[in-house]
């Protein structure tokens, strides 16, 4: 695979943005001040930071938004959940006293989101609870789950869409939020539940976007729901 990397601002350069960080060469840089995080990230005898971690974890960690496009299999979920790891427990708000989770992950399937809850529940940090909502699962059983509390929800567009209409979920809670292979979740055509998911989202949030490509509907996505993003580019694209 070409592992060239590319990082940029998405959209107009403002006056007054700050530079584009530096990409981080180890884990120790970029999670210094998270010993915890850093003890996970050891277990798992990972040799350096992918190329996407490397460009994304500064961005994310000094609460930038963030696009990344990247194939499969290039690291993303960890770019963006070991950020969110750090955010939840950054909130002023303690835990116990969050009117819902803080952390919103959008995947296109049931496959891919459980693949996400798996990656998140490898990673034991301050007692982060995660739930998996996706169609098909037990509805009661996730929303009794929601109900008793968790900090990181995972969940398809369709099963998310449904439970914030029904009011189990309430989107202004969430201040991080992530859409995982938006493009996918667009072909699929997913946009409608996305946007009515999105409609009561609120203005503080972080957003991260990860896609394999970048056609004018995953780029409308972004301008609709992020704010100055930067963008990471792994590998050859048609840009
Ligand atoms: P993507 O979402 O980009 O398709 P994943 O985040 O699912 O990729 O990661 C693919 C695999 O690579 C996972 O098994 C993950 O544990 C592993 N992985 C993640 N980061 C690293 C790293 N820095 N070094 C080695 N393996 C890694
Ligand atoms: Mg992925």
């Amino acid at each position: 695979a070409n592992n060239d990397i590319q990082v940029k601002r998405t959209f107009d350069e403002k006056p007054g943005m700050r530079p584009v960080p530096n990409p981080v060469l180890t884990f120790e840089q970029a999670f210094k001040p998270f010993p915890d995080i850093l003890q996970e990230i050891y277990k798992q005898d990972f040799e350096m930071p992918s190329p996407i971690q490397s460009q994304a974890w500064p961005v994310l960690l000094r609460g930038d938004d963030l696009i990344g496009i990247a194939q499969t299999g290039t690291g993303k979920t960890l770019a963006f959940l070991l950020p969110a790891l750090i955010h939840i427990d950054g909130q002023t708000i303690p835990r116990e006293q969050r009117e819902g989770p803080t952390v919103l992950i959008m995947a296109p399937t049931r496959e891919l989101a459980l693949q996400i809850d798996k990656e998140v529940s490898k990673y034991q940090y301050k007692g982060i609870k995660s739930v998996c909502l996706y169609g098909g699962g037990d509805r009661k059983e996730q929303i009794k789950v929601v109900a008793k509390g968790v900090d990181i929800v995972i969940a398809t567009p369709g099963r998310l869409n449904d439970l914030v209409m029904a009011r189990h979920l309430n989107i202004i809670n969430f201040s991080y939020i992530v859409l995982d292979e938006a493009d996918r979740m667009l072909d699929m055509g997913f946009e409608p539940q996305i946007r009515k998911s999105l409609f009561d989202v609120r203005p503080d949030r972080q957003t991260v976007m990860t896609s394999a490509t970048w056609p004018s509907g995953v780029r409308r996505l972004a301008e609709s729901y992020m704010k100055d993003p930067i963008q990471v580019n792994v590998g050859s694209l048609d840009l």
